[in-house]
């Protein structure tokens, strides 16, 4: 009948329920023990200078092969690492292998690649946390000039006069700092004017839209004449498409990123294509 359909429904519904939790609890213990197990890798997504018309830069995208599960994406377990706090260690191995395997690049003669890292908000509260990078830097003898720190609106939301702090710390460093999803979530124009960004990243709900949605195309515009204003570079994420890209050469973007030219790839992809 119909009322024990319903019922079978509610019950299917709440089983669904338990097992995200129960996954959730499951890949959170796991985490703990995902990069001793080898068990991460990371992928390189190159990054186009318009001017140039070549790579000029890589974003170190996380990746996670789980034993059971298979390859799970950072969108479900990145928040999971914020929760329980492994994304401290697991950034600084990020940050470390990362700058490990660009510098290599670098000495093969792709001499003045950047390299670009995403940070965590939990990474920031930590006491050591300039340190850290500093350390990282040091270790990899990597050019600090040559690396480029993204962080989210998230971060400034937090405790912002600490954050600006540490922000101009880590440029005293010599690194760049970069605002990653611009536009997405709570955006405030006042975070321009708080901390001296380096870098402007549209958010790719953006430039997806760009070409269907004449209000998204003169926001796009707006946003990268207002950071050039600002004495920002801007970087369009999220590029899928030949008309996306002329649009943006057309609108001054001076770095593309996204699908058109690359997928991340795995180390071995990445030096096929552009270390020879
Ligand atoms: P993000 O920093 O904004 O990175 C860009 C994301 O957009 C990546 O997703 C990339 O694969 C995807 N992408 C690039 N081009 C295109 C395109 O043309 N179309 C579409 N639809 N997507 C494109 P991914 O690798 O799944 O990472 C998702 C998010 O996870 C990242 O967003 C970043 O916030 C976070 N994440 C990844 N690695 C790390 C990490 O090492 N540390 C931290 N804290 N977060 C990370
Ligand atoms: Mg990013
Ligand atoms: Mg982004
Ligand atoms: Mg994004």
């Amino acid at each position: 009948t119909a009322k024990q359909k319903g019922k079978n429904n509610f019950q299917l519904y709440t089983e669904e329920i338990k097992n995200k939790f129960v996954r959730k609890r499951k890949l959170a213990e796991d985490l703990k023990y995902a990069i001793e197990n080898h068990q991460f890798f990371i992928c390189y997504q190159p990054i186009i200078n318009t001017m140039k018309n070549k790579v000029c830069s890589v974003e170190a995208l996380l990746r996670w092969k789980h034993p059971f599960e298979g390859m799970i994406s950072p969108g479900e377990f990145i928040p999971i690492s914020e929760d329980n706090g492994t994304i401290v260690p697991i950034g600084e191995w990020v940050l470390r292998s990362a700058c490990f395997q660009v510098k290599q690049w670098q000495q093969r003669g792709f001499y003045d690649l950047v390299l670009k890292v995403n940070l965590s908000v939990r990474q920031f509260e930590q006491e050591n946390f300039v340190e850290m990078i500093a350390n990282v830097l040091k270790d990899t003898s990597y050019n600090p000039q040559l690396l480029e720190l993204e962080i989210t609106e998230s971060i400034l939301m937090q405790n912002t006069e600490q954050t600006i702090e540490i922000l101009n710390k880590l440029k005293k460093l010599g690194v760049k700092i970069s605002l990653d999803d611009f536009g997405k979530g709570f955006s405030s124009l006042s975070y321009l004017t708080d901390f001296s960004f380096d870098v402007l990243k549209i958010d790719r709900s953006f430039i997806q839209k760009v070409l269907i949605d004449e209000k998204s195309a003169a926001i796009v515009n707006t946003v990268i004449n207002l950071a050039h204003q600002l004495n920002l570079r801007v970087v369009a994420e999220g590029v899928e498409t030949e008309e996306q890209f002329k649009f943006l050469v057309n609108n001054q973007c001076e770095e593309v990123q996204g699908f058109f030219f690359s997928h991340p790839l795995p180390v071995e992809d990445f030096e096929r294509l552009y270390c020879t």
